[in-house]
C-alpha cells in the first residue's frame, strides 16, 4: 500500500479536536504522512462544526477553500467529517460535488479506508453517516497531540441526554457514551509520561459521566483515580452541568492535589421564565446554591460559564435579571452568545423572536457589564504569587513570556506576560502580579522553574 499525505482542518470545540486528532493518529499508523499545508496532501479531511448558523457558515467556508485544492492543485480526495456532515449529508453530496466522501461526527474512523484505499476514488461510498452516532475513542486508539505538548485534552465521555431547547448537540453527537475510569487514567498516564502536565478533561457535560455505564463511575471516583499519576499537574474541568453538583465531586475537588480550581459551568441564564424555555431543568436558586457551595468549599475557586441571549421569549426584564446577575456573581470568565435558531430544536419552534439586532446588543451590553468585573478582578490579583505554565514568547512583546495560571484555561481565557522569564515552554514558573487588565495579568518571574 503506498503511503498518502494527508492534511487535517479541525474546526468547532475541543471534542472535534480530539476526534481530528484520532484521525491523524490512524494515519500515521498506517504509515501516512501528516502534513501541514493542504497545497502538500493527497488527501484533505475537514473535520466540521455544524452547531450554530456562525459555525456552519465557517465549516462551509473552509471545505470551499479546500475544494481549490483539488483540480490544479496536489489534492485527489476531499473528505469531510463532523457535525455538519453529521447534520446535512445530502444537502452538502448536492450543493458540493468537489467533495468525495463524507462522514458522520461517530464515523471518523472510517477515513483510514480513504487514505489505505488502493483503486479508484469512486470505488469508495461518498456518504458514510450513521444516523445516531454510537462511537468513543479509548487509551488503546492512536492518537496525535495537535499543539504543544504540555497540554493536552482528554474526552471522557461523548454524546448528550439532556433536553435542552436551544441545543442541537443531541442530534450531532448522538446519545451519552463514557470510557470507563481505568481507560481515562491509562491515557492521562501515558500522556503525562510523554510531557503533559495540563489535561482539559471534556465532554457534553462532564458531570453525567457515567450515568450509562453499568457499574455508574462517577465523575468524582474519576477525579479520585487521576490523583498521584507522575507528571500530572494540573486537571481541568470543561462543561458541568449547574444541577449535576454532588457534595462529594465538590468535596473532592476542593481536597485534590491535581484538580485545578477551576470549573466551567454553562448556565446559559439566570431568569426563571427563560430558564423553563430553555428546558434546563433547574431553577435560579439551584445555581445561586450551587455558587454559594462552590465558593465556600473550594478556595480560591474560579469560574467560567456561558450565556445565551435573545433566546425565544427572553424580554427587556429577562435580560435586565441576567445583567444584575453578572454585576452580582462576579464570575470570573464569560462567554456570551446570541440565540442561534437551529432546525431540530425545540426553540426553533417557540414564538416571541428577538430581532438580531437585539440580540447583538444584549451580546455587547452583556459583555461590556463582565469586562468590568473581569478587569477589577485581575486588578485585585496585583501583588499576588501566582504558579504559571509557561508557553512560549508573548504576542505582545518579545521581550515578554507568556503563560497561564490555574485560572486560565488553555484558547478561551486571557494569559499572564512574564517578564524576568528564563524559563522553557512547559515549564512552571513562580511569579508576582504586577499589573491586571481586562482579562489578562503581567507578572515578575520570582523563582525558576519546579524541578
Ligand atoms: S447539556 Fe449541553 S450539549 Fe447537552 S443538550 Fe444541554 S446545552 Fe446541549
Amino acid at each position: 500500500m503506498s503511503s498518502k499525505s494527508v492534511y487535517v482542518v479541525s474546526l468547532g470545540c475541543p471534542k472535534n479536536r480530539v476526534d481530528s486528532e484520532v484521525m491523524l493518529g490512524d494515519a500515521g499508523a498506517a504509515g501516512h504522512r501528516i502534513v501541514s499545508e493542504p497545497g502538500e496532501a493527497d488527501v484533505i479531511v475537514v473535520n466540521t462544526c455544524g452547531f450554530i448558523e456562525s459555525a456552519k457558515e465557517e465549516s462551509i467556508e473552509t471545505i470551499l477553500e479546500m475544494a481549490g485544492h483539488k483540480g490544479e492543485g496536489r489534492c485527489e480526495e476531499l473528505v469531510v467529517t463532523g457535525c455538519l456532515s453529521q447534520r446535512y449529508p445530502e444537502e452538502l453530496a448536492k450543493e458540493i460535488p468537489e467533495i468525495d466522501h463524507m462522514f458522520g461526527s461517530g464515523d471518523f474512523r472510517e477515513v483510514i479506508k480513504v487514505l489505505n484505499h488502493k483503486g479508484a476514488r469512486k470505488e469508495l461510498p461518498i456518504l458514510g453517516v450513521s444516523e445516531t452516532p454510537a462511537y468513543i475513542y479509548d487509551h488503546n486508539t492512536p492518537r496525535v497531540i495537535t499543539g504543544y505538548r504540555h497540554t493536552a485534552y482528554v474526552k471522557i465521555a461523548e454524546g448528550c441526554d439532556r433536553p435542552c431547547a436551544f441545543c442541537i448537540i443531541p442530534k450531532l453527537r448522538g446519545p451519552q457514551r463514557s470510557r470507563t475510569i481505568a481507560s481515562v487514567v491509562k491515557e492521562v498516564q501515558d500522556l503525562c509520561a510523554a510531557g503533559t502536565r495540563e489535561i482539559n478533561l471534556i465532554a457534553q457535560d462532564l458531570t453525567r459521566y457515567g450515568v450509562d455505564l453499568s457499574d455508574k463511575p462517577t465523575l468524582a471516583q474519576l477525579l479520585a483515580a487521576l490523583e498521584g499519576i507522575d507528571g500530572l499537574h494540573w486537571v481541568r474541568l470543561h462543561y458541568t452541568y449547574p444541577s449535576a453538583f454532588t457534595d462529594e465531586l465538590i468535596d473532592v475537588i476542593a481536597n485534590s492535589s491535581v484538580v485545578a480550581k477551576y470549573i466551567d459551568v454553562p448556565l446559559q441564564h439566570i431568569d426563571e421564565k427563560m430558564l423553563k424555555k430553555m428546558r434546563r431543568g433547574h431553577s435560579a436558586r439551584i445555581t445561586y446554591e450551587l455558587l454559594e457551595r462552590l465558593r465556600s468549599r473550594i478556595d480560591d475557586v474560579v469560574l467560567r460559564s456561558t450565556f445565551i441571549v435573545g433566546h425565544p421569549g427572553e424580554d427587556d426584564e429577562s435580560f435586565a435579571k441576567l445583567c444584575e446577575f453578572i454585576t452580582e456573581a462576579k464570575l470570573d470568565h464569560v462567554g456570551a452568545f446570541p440565540f442561534s435558531t437551529e432546525e431540530g430544536t425545540t426553540a426553533a419552534m417557540l414564538p416571541h423572536r428577538v430581532p438580531d439586532e437585539v440580540k447583538l446588543e444584549r451580546q455587547a451590553e452583556l459583555m461590556e457589564l463582565q469586562r468590568q468585573v473581569s478587569r477589577a478582578k485581575n486588578e485585585a490579583r496585583v501583588g499576588h504569587s501566582l504558579e504559571v505554565l509557561v508557553e512560549g514568547i508573548s504576542d505582545e512583546s518579545e521581550y515578554l513570556m507568556q503563560g497561564r495560571w490555574y485560572g486560565q484555561a488553555p484558547e478561551i481565557d486571557g494569559s499572564v506576560y512574564l517578564s524576568n522569564c528564563e524559563a522553557q515552554i512547559g515549564d512552571l514558573v513562580q511569579a508576582t502580579v504586577t499589573d491586571g487588565s481586562d482579562y489578562d495579568l503581567a507578572a515578575e518571574v520570582v523563582a525558576g522553574p519546579a524541578q
